[in-house]
């Protein structure tokens, strides 16, 4: 069974979908089977791991309300044991319509049982906000990774993040658990970093990832190409790196 794990925090801009792409790029270098689903109508995931993501004939949309399968909509991608439920601006409108269905908040894991045997593991990438769509990620998944940039309101953020997930587990989830604080754009040079890496281990040493991700030109790049960090450059800090996460995650679950 497939371990389903999200990508959230509602700030924009943290590395989540960076953290998803290639975290699950790395899982699948790794030997697993992974499917990515793209739960933001940005659609940053879709294109990073190569699919055009204008004229999707079945999307995340088609997922949550039911009009295809998983099975119907799962693409293959270049990469090794990498899959992917593509999304786009489409994605927008279902944010509203899911509370046409009864059931909205578990629209994602009922979708997904249909496949949880095909894979080891199941990443959703989540929107910046809290809304139905991260909603039913989190109702979807056993854990949760929190990418966060070291900076001043990064923390409070965090701690808003949490009580979204006790609400979760409270309601609708009761299993769901915090894999992973993960510190993205890194710089160990910064006075600020050290700051907020410290707080961080005052309040959540053990949920911290060891392998912190450092600020690597190479992992803003590889989105262009529509690839992978270590399919553009895999003797890069970042592809490195990754690949350190994702055996950390393997540990953790
Ligand atoms: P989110 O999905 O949380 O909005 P992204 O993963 O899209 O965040 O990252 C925001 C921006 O920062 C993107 O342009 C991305 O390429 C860049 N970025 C993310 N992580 C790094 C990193 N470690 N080093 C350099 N640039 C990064
Ligand atoms: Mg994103």
């Amino acid at each position: 069974m497939a371990k389903i794990i999200s990508l959230a925090n509602q700030k924009g801009g943290v590395g989540k979908t960076t953290s998803c792409v290639n975290i699950a790029a790395s899982l699948g270098i790794l030997g697993h089977r992974v499917l990515i689903i793209d739960l933001d109508p940005q659609g940053n995931t879709t294109s990073g791991v190569g699919i055009t993501k204008r004229g999707l004939v079945g999307s995340t949309k088609e997922l949550l309300n039911g009009e295809m399968t998983a099975k119907q909509i799962i693409r293959e991608t270049p990469y090794d044991n990498l899959w992917v439920i593509p999304a786009n601006t489409t994605l927008t409108s279902s944010e509203f319509e899911l509370f046409d269905f009864d059931d909205n908040e578990f629209r994602m894991k009922k979708a997904l049982e249909e496949v949880a045997d095909d894979f080891d593991y199941i990443l959703i990438d989540c929107p910046p906000s809290l809304g139905r769509l991260t909603v039913n990620a989190l109702t979807a998944s056993d854990g949760v990774i929190v990418p966060m940039q070291c900076e001043f309101y990064a923390l409070e953020g965090l701690s808003q993040l949490m009580i979204s997930v006790k609400l979760i587990k409270k309601h609708y989830n009761p299993d769901l658990e915090v894999i992973g604080i993960l510190v993205t754009m890194y710089n160990s040079r910064l006075l600020l970093s050290m700051q907020v890496i410290n707080e961080l281990k005052k309040h959540y040493d053990d949920k911290l990832f060891d392998t912190k991700i450092s600020r690597n030109v190479k992992l803003s790049e590889a989105p262009g190409f529509g690839k992978p960090v270590y399919y553009h450059d895999k003797g890069s800090k970042g592809a490195k790196e990754y690949i350190e996460v994702a055996k950390e995650i393997v540990t953790r679950l």
